[in-house]
């Protein structure tokens, strides 16, 4: 049978040690199964485990093999999509709701490092950094946004502040958020994966769902077993491929990429991000980047539509590094890797339920490490038959990319084309 190793990549070159795990063998019964081990299947599997479920994690490769073993790290709070863009689709009453949630995955995570004990460098403090007047105009707003759902660990950051706590020339200002932050992105979900287990939650590994048989009790098969269950939840996200065929159609998978410096030393990484915050600018294709436990920068930048590995990831993002960074000119990159998240057309969330017992949440388009751990909550509520929270997500409209499953790459492409050239001119 196959066996998937993680892709090479600073983080599994740094991750803890675990024990290996092993692939389904015959059969299980159990009251939920979940399918994918990153954050969304094991967010939802520590709530409903806490609440009294018996819980089974079917993972097709490894824990955190997709983005949550790959991503920024950035603890980025609220959605890919704002809140006052929410409110003109939903309405004043979901929109109250959803912003009420929109901090709440930051602290999600925080309650389950101090409580499991995780070891993956947490640090607060996340800086949004506008390249533009407008983009500064637009932080001025969302703080005010954010204030007004109760989120007030927000400072604004003028140019001479700033400079304090990003060493680079090309910000006029930003906000920083303290209820933002980083980990190491493997880390977290290893240690999530230890805290599913230590309350006797199973996970099987390279133990990919290749049939669902739906029905009154779901049966998930396995190349060499199944798992009977009163609940399936789906949480494949961008490496889901087509084994639900209503969710790929709403959803795209697209690849970003991410480099890691060696070692800078504590002088050099210290010049560059005094507090270590990490940072954010406002561009819609966005550069990203973090100092990591051992002081290496972790830079993340591209899109690639349509989720095609590019073939030099650093000759795409050392660039956008030395531009931020041009001390860094003769500094070698260690480690450069690729990840697929899922975007939606609406950049909004996808959350919802096949008939009554098969629940699903995907699709968060680039902001999911906060977002995927407060869907696991709200899964598990609707699971336990409170929907209130889970329905304001399935609530949000979503509509098939233009073109089908065959055009949405060129119209994606297109799009993101057309937003690439507003932030080249600042628009
Ligand atoms: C390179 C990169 C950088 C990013 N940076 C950031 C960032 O800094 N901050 C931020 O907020 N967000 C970031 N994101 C997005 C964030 O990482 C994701 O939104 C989030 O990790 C998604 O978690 P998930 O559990 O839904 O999906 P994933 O982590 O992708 O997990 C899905 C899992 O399901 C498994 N699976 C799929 N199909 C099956 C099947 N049939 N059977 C069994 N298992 C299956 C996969 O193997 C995978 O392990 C980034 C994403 C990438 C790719």
């Amino acid at each position: 049978m196959a066996n998937t190793p993680y892709p090479e990549s600073y983080y599994a070159a740094s991750a803890n040690a675990v024990p290996p795990r092993p692939a389904l063998q015959g059969d299980v019964e159990t009251d939920v199964c979940v399918i994918g081990a990153g954050y969304t299947g094991l967010s939802s599997a520590l709530f409903l485990l806490e609440n009294g479920f018996k819980v089974t994690v079917l993972e097709a490769a490894k824990v955190g093999f997709g983005a949550s073993g790959r991503n920024g790290g950035q603890i980025v709070n609220s959605y890919s999509r704002d809140i006052d863009v929410i409110e003109r689709s939903v309405g004043p009453k979901q929109a109250q709701l959803l912003g009420q949630m929109a901090f709440e995955g930051g602290r999600i995570i925080r309650e389950r490092v101090a409580k499991y004990n995780i070891q993956c460098d947490l640090k607060d403090g996340g800086v949004f950094a506008a390249l533009t007047g407008k983009q500064m105009g637009h932080l001025e707003s969302q703080k005010r946004l954010w204030e007004r759902f109760g989120h007030t660990q927000l400072e604004l950051l003028d140019q001479r502040r700033i400079r304090e706590v990003v060493n680079c020339e090309q910000y006029v200002g930003g906000m920083l958020d303290m209820s933002g932050g980083h980990i190491h992105p493997l880390n977290l979900v290893l240690g999530e994966a230890a805290a599913v287990e230590s309350l006797g939650g199973t996970i099987y590994e390279q133990s990919p769902a290749v049939r669902i048989e739906r029905g009154a009790t779901p049966v998930v098969h396995t190349p060499q077993g199944r798992v009977r269950a009163r609940f399936i939840i789906v949480a494949g996200n961008a490496y889901l491929g087509n084994l639900v065929p209503e969710l790929a159609a709403k959803s795209m998978p697209c690849g970003t990429q991410v480099i890691t410096t060696e070692p800078l030393g504590e002088a050099l990484a210290k010049s560059l991000l005094p507090q270590d915050y990490c940072v954010e600018d406002c561009n819609y294709l966005l550069d990203y980047y973090r100092l990591t436990g051992d002081k290496r920068l972790v830079f993340g930048g591209g899109v690639v539509y349509g989720a095609r590995d590019p073939a030099n990831i650093e000759a795409i993002i050392r660039p956008k590094m030395l531009k931020a960074f041009p001390q860094l000119k003769n500094v070698k990159i260690d480690y450069a890797w690729t990840g697929n998240f899922l975007l939606t057309l609406s950049r909004l969330p996808q959350v919802g339920r096949l008939g009554d017992n098969i629940y699903y949440s995907q699709g968060c388009s680039g902001h999911g490490v906060t977002y995927t751990h407060l869907a696991g909550k709200v899964l598990a509520e609707a699971l336990r038959g409170q929907a209130e929270r889970f329905d304001a997500f399935a609530d949000l409209p979503h509509y098939p990319f233009p073109g089908g499953q065959l055009l949405r790459t060129p119209f994606a492409a297109l799009g993101a084309w057309y937003y690439g050239l507003r932030d080249k001119f600042g628009y």
